[in-house]
């Protein structure tokens, strides 16, 4: 079966990770912060701090962000759980805006629409957590715009778009954001195993994030309250977490770096290559803006006739290891059980019932490529 996603391992990653095996630190260590520089200069952004997973740096950016019991927090729901978890996580509640049906993305109308009814009814939000669907980036201009307006702060979740760009600058710049989040998940452009990062150019939030990674413990004489009582002394100052990645991931990370341009491009040419071959069938592709470039996490379909369930059993007969992104997050049963419905995001649920993820990944060869083209063409003229 060709799978949907999947890592590509050199043997220079390997040898990066044996090397950190053989030295004395494998929790984080020296690994760790070159990993962190080389993606903050990748990025154009000023502070970069390297954690555990997407997830551990969508909750400390909603931490440092200040959100927290009362606030409000709004993302798209088509995206993966974490991007809404994470204002549970501190305590505060979401809501959704639906998407684009072109892009996908968050819709910029419908959030200017929504924003609009909730300051006349008191209810702004405090954070709203734009989602760069597939890899493409969202209206960050527009975005910023609105938050300038109405007074909310903007965490993208970069999760998937790690190596995109948006109007010539890298995604992750944190231009139009006060930060931005990445995961290094296997599926995603590049990985560490497991582990994620949080960006900003804002010194306070990469500082409360770094503080909260590892367990509100610092060493820092700055922020200790009283004075230090020698060079063994830490401090307890806030309630964080065990949020580290190992020189281990860090590792493999870093040397992931020096092809993040080259894993972009070739997912690019791959999603050429679908585009083209699917011109004349029945579906619809992801709208990618002129001001964008997409880092290729996913390529989906959307189908314009053809039941979803039949096309994805289908394709898994010619091995073409189909997937789908996502169900939209107020139809999971945690958000039903706090109120959400079926019918709140009608964009949102008529583009999961007709999506289809295709195999894409940098290693996929030339006759994988055809293999899908060839069950996509067969199956979607049935
Ligand atoms: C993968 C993903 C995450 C979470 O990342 P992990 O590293 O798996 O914790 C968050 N948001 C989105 C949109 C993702 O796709």
């Amino acid at each position: 079966m060709i799978p949907y996603g999947r890592q590509s391992i050199s043997e220079e990653d390997i040898a990066a990770v044996i090397e950190v095996l053989r030295s004395d630190l494998i929790t984080q260590g020296p690994v760790a912060d070159v990993f962190e520089r080389a993606v903050a200069d990748y990025c154009g952004v000023a502070h970069a701090v390297v954690v555990a997973n997407g997830t551990a740096a969508l909750h400390l950016a909603t931490l440092a962000l200040g959100l927290g019991p009362g606030g409000l927090l709004w993302t798209s729901p088509i995206t993966f759980v974490a991007s809404a978890n994470c204002a549970r996580y501190v305590g505060a509640d979401v809501d959704f805006v639906d998407i684009d049906p072109a892009t996908y993305n968050m819709s910029v109308d419908a959030l200017a629409a929504k924003l609009g009814v909730a300051e006349a009814e008191g209810s702004l939000p405090d954070v709203v957590v734009p989602v760069h669907f597939a890899g493409a980036s969202c209206d960050m201009a527009a975005i910023r715009e609105l938050s300038q307006r109405y007074g909310f702060k903007v965490l993208e979740d970069a999760a998937h778009a790690i190596g995109g760009r948006y109007r010539d600058r890298p995604v992750g710049s944190c231009e139009f954001a006060e930060v931005a989040t990445f995961s290094f998940h296997p599926v995603k452009i590049i990985t560490s195993g497991e582990g994620g990062m949080i960006v900003t150019n804002d010194e306070e939030i990469a500082a409360h994030a770094r503080l909260l990674h590892t367990h509100g413990v610092t060493r820092d004489e700055s922020i200790m309250i009283g004075s230090s009582h020698g060079q063994w002394y830490y401090q307890q100052v806030a309630l964080g977490f065990n949020y580290r990645i190992t020189d281990i991931q860090a590792a493999l990370g870093l040397s992931q770096m020096k092809r993040i341009d080259e894993f972009v491009a070739r997912r690019n040419e791959i999603a050429d290559v679908y585009r083209e071959a699917f011109a004349d069938l029945p579906l619809l592709c992801q709208e990618i803006p002129d001001d964008v470039l997409s880092a290729y996490h996913l390529f989906m379909i959307e189908l314009e006739r053809h039941d979803r369930a039949y096309v994805y059993e289908r394709l898994r007969e010619f091995n073409v290891g189909t997937h789908v992104h996502y169900i939209p997050v107020h139809l999971q049963p945690y958000y039903q059980d706090l109120g959400f419905r079926a019918g709140q995001f009608p964009n949102a649920e008529a583009f999961y019932d007709r999506a289809v993820t295709l195999p894409l990944y940098p290693t996929m060869t030339q006759e994988e490529v055809e293999t899908v083209v060839s069950a996509v063409r067969t199956v979607l003229s049935e």
